[in-house]
C-alpha cells in the first residue's frame, strides 16, 4: 500500500511515512467569514466546510514560517518606507 504523496505547502519536501506532520486549517478566498489560521495534526478533516482549506505542514518551522506568512498578509506593507 502506498501513500498518497504529500508535499509541505511551505517548504515544498515530500512526505516520508515516519515524519510526524501538521496540517494548517486556513480560510479560503477574502469574504469566507473565517477569521484567521488553525494548526491540528494531519488527518484533520474540514471537507464539510466550504470556508475552509488544508494546508500541509512538515515541522514546527513551516508552521511558524506559516503563521508569519499570515500575518504578513495581514499587515499592509508600508510604501516609501526608507528604512
Ligand atoms: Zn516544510
Amino acid at each position: 500500500m502506498r501513500l498518497d504523496t504529500i508535499q509541505c505547502d511551505v517548504c515544498g519536501i515530500e512526505r516520508k511515512e515516519a515524519n510526524h506532520w501538521f496540517v494548517a486549517i486556513v480560510p479560503r478566498g477574502e469574504d469566507s467569514g473565517v477569521p484567521g489560521i488553525a494548526f491540528g495534526p494531519l488527518g484533520v478533516d474540514v471537507s464539510d466546510n466550504p470556508n475552509l482549506g488544508i494546508e500541509h505542514i512538515c515541522s514546527q518551522a513551516c508552521a511558524h514560517k506559516r503563521l508569519s506568512q499570515w500575518f504578513t498578509a495581514l499587515t499592509p506593507t508600508t510604501k516609501g518606507t526608507a528604512a
